[in-house]
């Protein structure tokens, strides 16, 4: 997949034409799960490399986020349905599965290569990747389930056993499982009042479940727990503890993989082209920028946006802890210092406010007291508010400033406001700051500084989206995207939310 000695001609392109010739017609793309254990031997553009691995590591970080708020496997699998049609689909589209599984494939490897280096990286490339596996694993079908254990055989010695040996043993393998499978399902259906009668869980289990046999060494734990049936030296196991024997063996080989990828990776110093990109994506996991294109920008979100309408609750309800802290000082202060005037004046452009009322706004803001005049605001202020929208200077058009950047800049000192109150603010005054934001419960409290003290910001603030959007979370069927990583994606998806919740209540 990457060169191992140095480019001799510039210019070549090898990636023309016949790229995934050598993977085509191996068992590699067979199915549409995997164990990854070939690596990629084909070449790849670099913009792919970079793109695929983005786009992993986004799915990657919402599982991140997900497991650090407690979220169940099926919650976790409701969120990540959108994002992996987007970022890794794998469908059965005969016209896209070979693409759809290459990207899979070749993503996976090169997030190895990002992930193998410390001993901490690998631990959360292999939980997530682990939930990934088990999640995908959950939306195959049965008969696509059984074909993937076959074709691992080697790997997976495991025997399905007969629609005939079932009903034979049907009511010691109901006494031995029954309640096992019985409390999967009731953890499916995701109600929490689900009640399952005897007759048609012992229903389910004749017509649905798949048992496997193993020789009872190989399930050691299983037996210590009394989970299965043991019969003539072989365990008797159902589908429900099946996944948990495919995590553990996929588990064992990424882990033993990654090192090996790691004893490598010396190699890999002489190319100039991928350690930068390596380096970059592993130097903050979560540190993938929110772009408002990649979250599907509606212009009709940013046409009520003006200097007059940020002052009111319709819009300002919508913002992040940071952006409010910082706008109501603004608004007590008549002043911001710099670092505060850039975070707030490039969090306003990147929700829409344009140039103009950035201008009306800041210049009510700092001269409505009479502490700094018109012509102060002029001439000391002004330039610095077209220069965020790259009128001024280099005419650079920044960025809204990401909760990485944020992170990255000088804490607040005494009479300062920007930073990232999650990390800057003290325990007593965070509280408050969440009771404001109608944060009340004490075990919500908690959720959220467990989070601080771990310092986990951006998993402490998507707490807090979500506790302050519950019932819009509620109705809404898209939920991808949730972990907030970035102040704008926060407003969009609050904006976006209100918005469905509207639409839904007018149709109704
Ligand atoms: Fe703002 Fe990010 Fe901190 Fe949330 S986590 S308050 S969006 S800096």
């Amino acid at each position: 997949m990457f060169r191992q000695v140095k480019r001799k001609t510039a210019g070549r392109r090898n990636f023309e034409g016949g790229i995934y010739r050598s993977e085509t017609n191996t068992k590699v793309y067979g199915h549409r799960l995997s164990f990854y254990d070939s690596p990629p031997t084909s070449e790849i553009t670099l913009e792919e490399f970079e793109t695929w691995a983005i786009e992993r590591l986004k799915v990657l970080i919402e599982i991140e986020s997900c497991v650090a708020r407690q979220k169940p496997l099926k919650d976790i699998e409701t969120v990540l349905k959108p994002m992996l049609l987007k970022y890794l689909p794998l469908t059965n589209n005969p016209d896209r599965v070979m693409e759809e599984r290459r990207k899979d494939h070749y993503s996976h490897f090169i997030l190895r290569l990002v992930f193998c280096r410390t001993e901490e990286l690998r631990k959360k490339f292999i939980k997530n990747e682990t939930i990934l596996f088990k999640i995908r694993y959950g939306l195959l079908q049965p008969h696509e389930q059984q074909d993937f254990i076959k074709s691992y055989s080697d790997k997976l010695p495991w025997n399905y056993i007969s629609q005939e040996e079932k009903l034979q043993l049907f009511d010691d393998l109901y006494s031995a499982t029954g309640i096992i499978i019985k409390n999967h399902l009731i953890m499916e259906s995701g109600i929490t009042d689900f009640t399952i009668t005897n007759d048609h869980l012992k229903q389910q289990i004749r017509a649905k479940e798949n048992f496997i046999k193993l020789p009872f060494e190989k399930v050691p734990n299983l037996i210590s727990n009394r989970s299965v049936l043991i019969r003539d030296g072989y365990a008797y196991i159902p589908t429900t503890l099946q996944l948990n024997l495919l995590a553990v063996e996929f588990q064992e080989n990424l882990t033993r993989d990654l090192i090996r990828t790691f004893q490598t990776l010396p190699r890999l110093d002489e190319d100039d082209r991928l350690l930068p990109l390596i380096n970059n994506l592993s130097h903050n996991f979560s540190n993938i920028q929110y772009d408002s294109a990649d979250f599907g920008s509606d212009p009709s979100l940013v046409s009520d946006i003006n200097a007059q309408s940020i002052t009111q609750s319709s819009i300002n309800k919508h913002y992040p802890l940071c952006a409010s802290h910082l706008q109501r000082n603004l608004h007590v202060n008549s002043h911001l210092r710099y670092q505060g005037r850039q975070q707030l004046g490039l969090f306003l452009k990147g929700i829409g406010l344009s140039v103009d009322e950035a201008l009306k706004f800041w210049a009510h803001e700092f001269t409505k007291n009479g502490s700094i005049s018109m012509e102060k605001f002029n001439k000391d202020y002004k330039y610095n508010i077209r220069h965020q929208y790259g009128l001024e200077g280099a005419r650079i058009n920044y960025k809204p400033w990401d909760c990485a950047t944020i992170f990255s800049k000088p804490r607040p000192g005494k009479g300062e406001a920007h930073g990232c109150p999650y990390r800057d603010m003290d325990a007593e005054t965070l509280v408050e700051n969440l009771q404001q934001m109608g944060i009340t419960d004490q075990h919500d409290i908690n959720g959220v500084i467990d989070n601080v003290s771990k310092r986990d910001y951006t998993v402490a603030c998507t707490r807090v989206f979500e506790l302050t959007h519950k019932t819009q979370l509620a109705g809404s069927k898209n939920e991808e995207g949730m972990h907030i990583n970035h102040p704008n994606l926060y407003f969009d998806r609050s904006r976006q939310l209100e918005r469905g919740e509207a639409k839904s209540t007018v149709e109704a």
